[in-house]
């Protein structure tokens, strides 16, 4: 069979993958082979240090090593619950372990027997105890010390039987690996073969082989990146642009607000006009943290845009906020004799082309939309502005799908996300970056608590209390189901079963709803708007609302399993609440009330100022979880880290430079330019041109 249909083929072709299994790994994005060999352990768990039994510590994750002591003993407790208790010793002390309904096993454990043993040390101070260890039986010399992988899971799906199929497919198909990277590069950088890294990133022997693997495989990665990002920008970058020369009054503009502009605002549009006059295309970043006022930012420079001549448009991640951000600005544009239209994909069929015909005719000044707004059938009679909302959202791909419908319009990206700098530079280059640091005035601190889950009846009564008085409250979870986690999600609250504990049990007279990633974005959108609209009491949800919903009368924001947050996530999903005259509320609930996390949530008792807490973050936390998920509109990276892997990015940077200079098709080394493609999957065309 040739490599690629191999790696290509079904992961039906695995032992025990049958239709059920098939269904659940393709909910984590596995379909084919190549599929699970590129599903990258999310951590490793680290079995190289055999602990002495009295050494470990209570609740934490151990091996040790011991003789079997007493004969195993079977005992059944009820109808399906039968367990198998022995007590195995190492000298220093005793370990009481239990196993579940797995008395098959007995004969095994027999008195004598050698074992290392792998679990959570459970017990007193006196007694120690593990329950469904791992287990290998073998003595301590013999045994050998690795590094086990840890996957993303999915209900239904247990961390063995994952780790069973990646070491499968890796042992079958990963020597079929090819390599993108040309020989005289790896050479260059000492990077070890594709197939190599990809059998040592699952199954790695030692800490030192880990790292090349990984260091290899984040060096492809990047790379990848950077010659996509390269090509795409190279398309707008050196261009003839529309320089606006007309002297606009933008007093008639300001004078039709119900505030003034703070200083940061002010300054923001002072600079983008500036840019806008020059005959090169704006590439400008408004950074500002929630709440300060991006929008009307972007209000003054659509009005700008528009009285020299030319239409803006203005793209928003989802349909909800587009509808927000038409509701505010089109009846201020109004005023100003400017027109403004909203294509979004749940308009009839009517309505969106009556639209289209008005941006093409130009009757239209300012369109506000979602991805609607990049499809082939809008035209613009002449696009002098294109503003992408929340940026990080939005794949860099699509950003520049609507530029290429004016001749090289000015943009301009408005994001309440810091970007470091390596991670700016990566993206943009050049770009210029006006940062909103001032808050307008009269805004009100949001009062934040952390509680541990003893106090929640009396949360309940708050939030009862709150919602008597006519206000809202928003509940996030981390999990959208039970046991999506790679712990299993022991003790993890889902926004499923907190919908219903809610809904049934606590509140049973209120209105309640559910929202979250899963549903059709339509569902999603309805249940947000019906809330904004004031027909539901509480939102339960997963982090789905952590971007610019807008609900006035919502005052508490409860975070479940607030340690399970980054920093900078918890200040977006604070940032939900405040935003009326009504006094608010972040209660985050979390068990760990010690140590680092406790500390790390203690920050955002302390703080409100967005900028600080994105730098607590990425100190304390470390690289990783700040740039998890797509919160930067870049393609989803399996394994590099923007913070951590800086060092990379210089390398690659350079390296990517003079790649395209010498081949700026990358004709030369086809592999490569197919793996650049797969990153941006991109749906059309070959973008490298
Ligand atoms: P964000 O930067 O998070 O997108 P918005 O643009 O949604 O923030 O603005 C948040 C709220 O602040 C809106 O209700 C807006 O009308 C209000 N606002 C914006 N600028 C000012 C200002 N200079 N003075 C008072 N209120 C303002
Ligand atoms: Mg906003």
């Amino acid at each position: 069979m040739p490599q690629t249909d191999a790696l290509g083929q079904s992961l039906r072709c695995l032992r025990g993958v049958g239709e059920a299994r098939a269904e659940q790994l393709a909910r984590l994005d596995l379909q084919t082979v190549e599929d699970l060999l590129a599903f990258y352990p999310r951590s490793y768990s680290d079995r190289t240090v055999i602990r002495p039994i009295a050494g470990t510590a209570l609740f934490e994750e151990c091996l040790v090593a011991g003789i079997v002591l007493t004969p195993p003993r079977v005992s059944r407790i009820r109808k399906g619950l039968e367990l198998l208790k022995f007590r195995v010793g190492d000298g220093s002390g005793t370990l009481d372990v239990t196993y579940f309904n797995q008395s098959f096993l007995k004969s095994r454990f027999a008195e004598g027997t050698q074992v290392v043993l792998y679990g959570r040390v459970e017990g007193d101070l006196v007694r120690r105890a593990m329950a469904n260890p791992e287990c290998e039986f073998v003595d301590e010399a013999h045994y050998h010390g690795r590094f086990v992988p840890v996957y993303r899971l999915t209900s239904g799906l247990s961390q063995n039987r994952l780790r069973a199929l990646a070491a499968e497919a890796v042992s079958r198909y990963a020597p079929l690996v090819e390599d993108p990277l040309p020989e005289r590069l790896r050479a260059a950088h000492s990077l070890i073969p594709k197939s190599e890294a990809v059998r040592a990133i699952h199954l790695p022997e030692s800490a030192a082989e880990l790292e090349e693997a990984r260091r290899r495989l984040v060096f492809e990665e990047l790379l990848c990146l950077q010659l996509g990002l390269f090509s795409l920008k190279s398309r707008t970058r050196e261009e003839v642009g529309i320089s606006f020369d007309r002297n606009v009054d933008m007093q008639n503009f300001y004078d039709r607000l119900p505030f003034a502009l703070t200083e940061g605002q002010r300054a923001a549009v002072e600079d983008a006009i500036a840019d806008m006059r020059k005959p090169v295309p704006m590439n400008r970043l408004v950074q500002g943290d929630v709440g300060c006022g991006k929008t009307v930012v972007a209000a003054a420079l659509i009005y700008y845009c528009v009285k020299n001549g030319c239409q803006a448009a203005m793209m928003a991640p989802t349909e909800l906020l587009a509808a927000q951000h038409f509701e505010s600005l089109a009846p201020l544009l109004e005023q100003c004799g400017i027109r403004s239209g909203i294509l979004i994909g749940s308009l009839s069929a009517a309505k969106k082309r009556s639209i289209c015909e008005q941006l093409a005719s130009g009757e239209i000044g300012f369109a506000v939309g979602t991805q609607a707004l990049i499809q082939e059938s809008v035209a613009f009679e002449r696009l002098g502005l294109v503003i992408a909302d929340e940026q990080h959202r939005f794949g860099v791909a699509q950003r520049a799908k609507l530029s290429a419908k004016g001749e090289n319009p000015h943009l301009l990206v408005m994001s309440a996300t810091p970007i470091p700098r390596t991670l700016a530079l990566m993206m943009y280059g050049d770009l210029d970056v006006s940062v909103i640091r001032t808050m307008p005035a009269g805004r009100q601190r949001i009062d934040t608590t952390v509680i541990p889950e003893r106090r929640r009846e009396k949360l309940y009564r708050f939030l009862r209390g709150q919602i008597g008085e006519g206000r809202q409250v928003y509940v996030v979870c981390p999990l959208i189901e039970e046991g999506e986690s790679a712990e299993g999600g022991c003790g993890l609250h889902s926004a499923e079963t907190v919908y219903e504990e809610l809904s049934e049990r606590i509140f049973p007279d209120l209105r309640v709803a559910l929202a979250h990633g899963r549903m059709k974005p339509a569902d999603k959108d309805a249940v947000m708007r019906d809330f904004a609209a004031g027909r539901y009491d509480i939102l339960v949800s997963t982090t789905v609302i952590e971007v610019g919903i807008n609900v006035p009368n919502a005052t508490v924001m409860v975070i479940e399993n607030a340690e399970r947050f980054g920093l900078a996530q918890l200040h977006q999903l604070r940032g939900r609440v405040g935003r009326g005259s009504h006094r608010s509320y972040c209660v985050l609930v979390t068990e760990a009330t010690g140590g680092k996390t406790a500390e790390r949530l203690s920050m955002m008792v302390k703080t409100t100022d967005g900028f600080e807490i994105a730098e607590a973050d990425l100190a304390q936390r470390g690289p990783g979880d700040f740039f998890g998920s797509a919160q930067h509109g870049l393609p989803r990276l399996r394994i590099a880290d923007m913070a951590a892997d800086s060092a990379v990015v210089a390398e690659v940077q350079a390296e990517a430079r003079a790649l395209l200079l010498r081949d700026p098709g990358l004709a030369g080394a086809p592999a490569l330019a197919q793996a650049v493609q797969r990153l941006f999957s991109f749906d059309e065309g070959n973008f490298l041109n």
